[in-house]
């Protein structure tokens, strides 16, 4: 008994497996997925799992799996046909009739092979010279062999039949290629390709299969695009153009775009998240099938008024969605002394992939917006209030992390405040040590309350000196992330250690680095008992990083030969106290740091 396979798509697309599931097990959600008790099998902790972007369920327990539709057959137990029966219901859909399933399904498979052949004799043509216009238009527009590949574009001919000949010398009838709407017939019932010298899309769905194409112009002539209509394959409404690479992105967001270049674009520009409406507003059933993927949709519209009014659409079908919905605006572009609008073609190929990923992050719209803001402040032409600016924005430029970011941003304050780039540089930079600093000290104080916290149970490991111990344990933590920093040490005696247990990892660590070797956790294991080395495990969550490890190794080191010169008290002579004497005048500054 087969069902049309269009039916069941939208049975599954209609049917959330979070919410059939949650009908019969209480689940939670954490991370991305959703956990809960097993149905199928007896337990006391939830090794149930839903996860609702690949729409499946898996059980780490007794390994029961599948889709929605073998949840039902499983916990209702129902066969196949009943299962589909008993959603369709709850979903409120009509079983079409069980008899007309097979055939339907035969004339599907039939032309979704069509199509498969058809995308590839039009990428093939690419390659031959009855191609060559095509070819040409691609590299035109800046679109790779390699991006030409990876979305299977190609090239419709010049000729009236090339396609249906093609086709039928493969063994596909007429017939197939009506249903395909690959060829149309005239009033004579006269039969020729739909496409006709245009640049080839196929439309690929999100299983891989080839459901539909759009061909474009290779001039301005009209209409611009020509789309296959609707077919037993192929839906408008229940499709975005791209979705069959966009469902794979790491990316966190889906951009959603007007055009099949802009997507095109995108993803040689490295933006893999791209997809496209094509041309149309988005529909419901395309918010279904984003949902599976990404939680957050950035519209990418062109700045034209037909694309702010087709965002504007878009926005009232999200208003009440889950989606986390941004707006990324395209600015303008000045050429030739004028302001023009642009589309994300255009952006890309002008300002290039780093600008977009600084508009796409958000910061870029904002940080315009803020500096703008922060200058209105001030009177630039006043020489003390132009300083009072330069300290400002020099602090907010240094909140930035990407270092081009800054770059970029500093280079406009100073135009603004009319100063040299190199100073604004300089503030900015200093501004960021600054900033740093205070995070360090933070992350101190943080650091050392985990220390007390950890305080070890063994007596024989204690710490004497908490905030000596929590530098120390910092040090030994970075020297397991470099052993290079072994060299930054050599000031840093291991007696100079209140924790014996920290100053024995220490040794171990700058003794193997000046030996030529580096160690890790596992290797310091043979020197440790069990209790030390279920501490130095404890040590290791610390949350030390390799960014800015230098400034904050020299930090613990200063703390660690303070606390060791006031446990020590005044002992002339004392080589401990004359390491950090030799310390402190190397710094120049007395030990203290700004
Ligand atoms: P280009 O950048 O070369 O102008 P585009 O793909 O960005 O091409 P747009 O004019 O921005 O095209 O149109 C957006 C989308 O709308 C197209 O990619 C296409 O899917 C659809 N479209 C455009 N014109 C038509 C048309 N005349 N008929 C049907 N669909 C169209
Ligand atoms: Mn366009």
């Amino acid at each position: 008994m087969a069902f049309p396979q269009r039916f069941l798509d939208e049975l599954v697309d209609r049917s959330d497996i979070v919410d059939v599931v949650s009908s019969y097990v209480s689940l939670s959600k954490k991370g991305g997925n959703y956990f809960g008790l097993c149905p199928f099998h007896n337990e006391k902790t939830g090794s149930f799992s839903v996860a609702p972007d690949k729409q499946i369920y898996y059980c780490f327990g007794c390994h029961h799996g599948g889709g929605v539709i073998q949840f039902v057959m499983e916990i209702e137990n129902l066969d196949f046909p009943n299962a589909v029966r008993f959603l369709a219901k709850r979903a409120n859909m009509e079983v079409p009739e069980d008899n007309t399933g097979l055939e339907e399904s035969r004339r599907r498979q039939r032309v979704l092979a069509v199509n498969r052949d058809a995308a590839r004799w039009f990428y093939s043509n690419l390659s031959r010279p009855e191609g060559a216009a095509v070819a040409a238009y691609l590299e035109r527009r800046k679109i790779s062999r390699k991006t030409a590949m990876n979305f299977g574009l190609g090239a419709s001919l010049d000729q009236w039949d090339a396609l249906l000949n093609a086709m039928l010398e493969k063994g596909y009838t007429k017939a197939d290629l009506l249903a395909a709407g690959l060829v149309v017939s005239n009033q004579k019932g006269r039969i020729y390709d739909k496409f006709r010298n245009r640049l080839m899309f196929p439309v690929i769905d999100v299983k891989g299969d080839v459901v539909a194409f759009g061909g474009r112009v290779l001039d301005k002539s009209e209409p611009k695009y020509m789309n296959t209509t609707e077919t037993i394959v192929y839906s408008k409404r229940r499709n975005l153009y791209g979705i069959n690479l966009a469902k794979k992105t790491k990316r966190p967001n889906f951009i959603l775009c007007e055009g099949n270049i802009d997507v095109i674009t995108l993803h040689q520009a490295g933006f893999d998240n791209a997809v496209a409406s094509m041309g149309t507003a988005l529909t419901t059933e395309q918010t279904k099938i984003l949902s599976r993927y990404t939680k957050e949709l950035v519209l990418c519209f062109d700045n034209d008024n037909a694309g702010q009014l087709a965002t504007q659409k878009n926005i009232e079908l999200l208003k009440d969605s889950e989606f986390n919905v941004r707006i990324l605006q395209l600015p303008r572009r000045l050429a030739d002394g004028e302001y023009v609008k642009q589309d994300v073609d255009d952006f890309i190929k002008f300002q290039g992939a780093v600008a977009f990923e600084a508009i796409l992050n958000g910061s870029a719209n904002q940080m315009d917006y803020r500096m703008e803001a922060v200058a209105s402040k001030y009177d630039l032409s006043d020489p003390e209030q132009k300083i009072a600016y330069g300290g400002e924005v020099s602090a907010l430029i240094a909140s930035l992390s990407n270092a081009v970011e800054r770059e970029v941003y500093a280079g406009r304050a100073a135009e603004t405040a009319g100063i040299s780039r190199t100073a604004m540089l300089t503030e900015v930079e200093r501004a960021r040590r600054k900033k740093g600093s205070q995070e360090r000290r933070t992350l101190q104080r943080e650091n050392l309350n985990a220390a007390a916290l950890r305080q070890p149970r063994d007596r024989t490991i204690r710490y004497t000196d908490l905030r000596s111990a929590m530098a120390e344990e910092g040090v030994v933590c970075l020297l397991l992330l470099d052993g290079a920093l072994a060299d930054k040490c050599r000031d840093l005696p291991a007696e100079a250690f209140s924790s014996p247990f920290l100053g024995k990892l220490f040794a171990l660590l700058t003794e193997a680095w000046s030996e030529g070797r580096t160690m890790t956790a596992a290797s310091l294991s043979a020197h440790c008992t069990p209790e030390e080395m279920s501490h130095l495990s404890a040590i290791l969550q610390r949350p030390e990083s390799l960014a800015n490890a230098e400034r904050a190794l020299e930090d613990y080191i200063q703390v660690i030969l303070r606390s060791a010169e006031k446990r020590q008290g005044e002992r002339p002579g004392d080589p401990l106290l004359a390491a950090v004497e030799k310390y402190k005048q190397k710094k120049g500054n007395g030990g203290k740091q700004s």
